[in-house]
């Protein structure tokens, strides 16, 4: 077949009926979630200041050196298509004056974002995310309780076995002192990593310890771990984030090499897997931790905050896998037949009945054949079928068929909604 002239963006697709009904259950059963632990729903613009992301993610992160959607307006304006929601979320709460309320503030979203990366399964440039925030609080239990929030949100997609990959990354008190430690460790094995990698070690070889990269992996493994390293406070509060995951039962594996691809994390980062057979994990479906630095970065004083984020199509693909089916919204249960110019003026103005009424009621109006809309009424499975012909439009009646059963029975149309309502209650 010949290729059509326009075709979507690299990395970018529509999404058709059947699979938005997965992303109707995902947001549904989000929504639910929000609602029983107190979030209240944000969406921010599509568009921001790309020094929102520059400053909040870090210069030196992949998504802001080389996943970034960025532009300069006509006016001037330097904007960026959105990667991720917690820089725009914290903005909001600087910029809302959300300090001044009641702490702390929870918030969540369910949106499009968009990265230049290499498409792939699992990996778009165009993707849903949606994500939980708790800005204003720097207690421990508030990361157990997130991690706690996405663990439930997937537990109610039928997910199983899942797990948590955990870390701590300390703060600005302990970090720095574990950069020089890593930086001389990573040095001196810089002909082992990869080309990226040997370029990471001139300005953030933190980075590396996020490196993918298959031959950069044993160097990774080998480093020194951030854990040995962590100030008294950041020491008990992850303490104190394990015993709460323990609380609560949530199987975690602690990953001392576990950084994340963003600068703003402190203290707690996270990662929620499902561990297919043989242990092989199917990526990683949220994204997380705290960030009790990046209220301060964007300008809005000293704010503590944690979070996560979870890839929507990720997860819908890991259901398909797994044959989780969501349904789709019911069909309509009725179909409406008509037969001549009369019928179709008085079908037109009966089906607008039936949509005060809340009753979906299916037709083709546009077709003039009998045979052809009862096709229809059939493939669709109709319980009921009305038809109203030439002799029935000029009585101002209507007849309808059983299709279980076959009967039928010709009624006034003016009661036809109320022997219809009779009828489905059955
Ligand atoms: P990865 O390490 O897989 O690149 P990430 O650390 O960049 O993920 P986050 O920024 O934490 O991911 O985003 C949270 C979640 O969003 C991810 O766990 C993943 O499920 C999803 N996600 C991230 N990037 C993409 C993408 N390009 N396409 C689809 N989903 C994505
Ligand atoms: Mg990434």
């Amino acid at each position: 077949m010949k290729k059509p002239r326009f075709q979507t963006p690299s990395g970018m697709r529509d999404i058709l009926s059947e699979e938005l009904t997965y992303y109707q259950k995902i947001f549904d059963i989000c929504q639910k979630m929000a609602d029983f632990y107190g979030f209240e729903r944000i969406e921010t613009p599509i568009l921001e200041q790309t020094e929102l992301f520059s400053r909040g993610v870090g210069q030196a992160t992949d998504i802001v050196k080389k996943e970034m959607f960025s532009f300069k307006t006509k006016g001037g304006d330097e904007l960026t298509m959105r990667p991720e929601g917690t820089a725009p979320v914290a903005r909001a709460y600087i910029e809302e004056g959300m300090r001044s309320r009641p702490q702390p503030v929870k918030l969540w979203y369910f949106g499009p974002f968009f990265r230049h990366e290499k498409p792939q399964r699992g990996r778009y440039r165009q993707f849903w995310q949606f994500g939980f925030e708790v800005l204003g609080e720097a207690s421990p239990v508030i990361d157990a309780q997130i991690i706690q929030l996405f663990f439930n949100i997937l537990g109610a997609l039928k997910f199983k076995d899942l797990a948590v990959k955990i870390n701590s990354i300390g703060c600005s008190t302990c970090r720095p002192r574990f950069k020089r430690i890593l930086s001389s460790y990573l040095r001196n094995r810089a002909s082992s990593l990869c080309s990226e990698c040997r370029r990471r070690l001139k300005e953030s070889s933190w980075r590396v310890l996020d490196c993918k990269e298959e031959k950069c992996q044993a160097v990774i493994n080998n480093a020194p771990q951030m854990l040995d390293y962590l100030c008294e406070i950041c020491h008990k509060h992850f303490k104190s984030v394990l015993e709460f995951l323990d609380e609560l039962s949530i199987p975690y594996i602690l990953e001392p090499h576990l950084v994340r691809g963003l600068d703003y994390y402190t203290k707690t980062v996270f990662e929620i897997v499902e561990m297919g057979k043989e242990g092989k994990s199917f990526g990683t479906l949220v994204g997380g931790g705290r960030y009790d630095n990046l209220v301060k970065i964007l300008g809005g004083g000293v704010v503590p905050g944690c979070g996560g984020a979870a890839g929507v199509e990720r997860i819908i693909e890991a259901m398909k896998e797994r044959g989780v089916k969501v349904s789709s919204p019911s069909s309509p249960k009725i179909f409406l037949c008509q037969l001549g110019t009369l019928a179709k003026r008085k079908s037109l103005v009966l089906i607008e009945r039936f949509q005060e009424n809340k009753i979906p009621i299916a037709e083709l109006l546009s077709k003039d054949s009998l045979r052809v809309q009862l096709e229809r009424a059939n493939k669709m499975g109709a319980k009921y079928v009305l038809i109203m012909g030439q002799k029935e439009a000029l009585e101002d009646k209507i007849i309808i068929k059983d299709m279980a059963t076959g009967r039928q029975k010709l009624v006034e149309i003016k009661k036809v909604i109320n022997e219809i309502k009779k009828q489905l209650k059955k």
